[in-house]
């Protein structure tokens, strides 16, 4: 018998990057598009639908029949409404959207949609870098700091759908306003964002000319290798601070691995040794005894493959046993 196969999409602000994917995570065909983050809410629907529709076609010429979509997206989800709770960040209309309601009217499937951190988080838990474990910590430092909790073998998103904000632990009270409210969330300091922020910083305090105009972490990681004093400076506290924070989730959590992934993780070992020195450093004895550090293995894959899972999981929780 053939193996069961959905669809996953990931819905970003930039791209919606989506694929057809057998229930195991074999990706059968994948694609990607623009997200239209600024257009109205059935534009952006209307988009996903027909991406849906790309890869149920595909499976139908392959002799497959695509049984369930999932997807991901910025903002709280209620998983079981399948409703976008409030806005998000970089989308101008999408808010408050009865997302799995829409979307199966739109495709004629079963829709499951959540939160895109949770989702990835889930991926790696499930098919990546946590295979196997039951307590993680999934951690995506990129433009923002994003996360996912899984606890015994599950997701955990809090009493409102709303939990797992790990970019929003404060690390220093008295310290940078943050877009939450707060001041001083881990996410103003260690994320990739922070990173550039602080190498312009000390090229101008230092006096020296910038050569990019628009630095992103894999430039400051090259630099860092060519002995680049800047960007030495900026990825060390980057590291430091991430490594404080990641030690806090060890002592609340006691996980059996935290997942490192984003753009800052694909520089590899070259951060990961750093933060693995800083995070056991800091971090108590008892908690941190068994846990390892390791980077995200699905890249930007996690998202639709995360959705998939998500979504086989919820429909086979609804289906009646005979
Ligand atoms: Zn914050």
């Amino acid at each position: 018998m053939a193996e069961r196969v959905g669809i996953g999409i990931d819905l970003g602000g930039t791209s919606v990057k989506y694929a057809l994917v057998t229930q195991s995570g074999k990706i059968l065909k994948e694609g990607i598009r623009p997200s239209y983050a600024q257009s109205e809410v059935r534009i952006i629907l209307e988009n996903l639908a027909s991406a849906a529709e790309e890869m149920k076609s595909f499976a139908e010429r392959k002799g497959l029949s695509a049984e369930v979509v999932g997807i991901g997206t910025p903002g709280n989800v209620n998983i079981e409404t399948g409703i976008l709770m409030g806005s998000t960040p970089n989308f101008s209309a999408w808010r408050d959207v009865p997302i799995s309601e829409e979307m199966q009217k739109l495709t004629g499937l079963p829709v499951f949609a959540d939160n895109d951190g949770n989702l990835m988080a889930l991926a790696e838990a499930k098919l990546g870098a946590g295979k196997g474990c039951k307590n993680l910590i999934c951690i995506t430092v990129g433009t923002g700091i994003g996360g996912g909790i899984i606890l015994n073998g599950s997701l955990y998103r809090g009493s409102a759908y709303a939990g797992a904000e790990l970019g929003h632990a404060v690390i220093d009270t008295e310290g940078i306003r943050c877009n939450c409210g707060s001041t001083g969330c881990l996410e103003m300091y260690a994320s990739a964002t922070a990173m550039i922020r602080r190498f312009s910083a000390y090229c101008r305090r230092d006096k020296i000319k910038q050569e990019s105009r628009t630095p992103d972490a894999a430039y400051l990681f090259d630099l860092y290798k060519k002995g680049n004093t800047q960007a030495k400076q900026a990825i060390d506290e980057s590291i430091y601070f991430l490594g404080r924070g990641l030690a806090s989730f060890i002592n609340i959590f006691n996980p059996e691995m935290i997942i490192v992934g984003g753009g800052v993780a694909e520089a590899g070992d070259l951060f990961l040794n750093g933060l693995r020195k800083i995070t056991y450093q800091y971090a108590m004895e008892k908690p941190s005894e068994n846990v390892r550090i390791e980077q995200a293995l699905l890249g930007n894959r996690a998202g639709f493959l995360g959705a998939m899972t998500f979504a086989f999981g919820e429909m086979d929780k609804t289906v009646v046993p005979v």
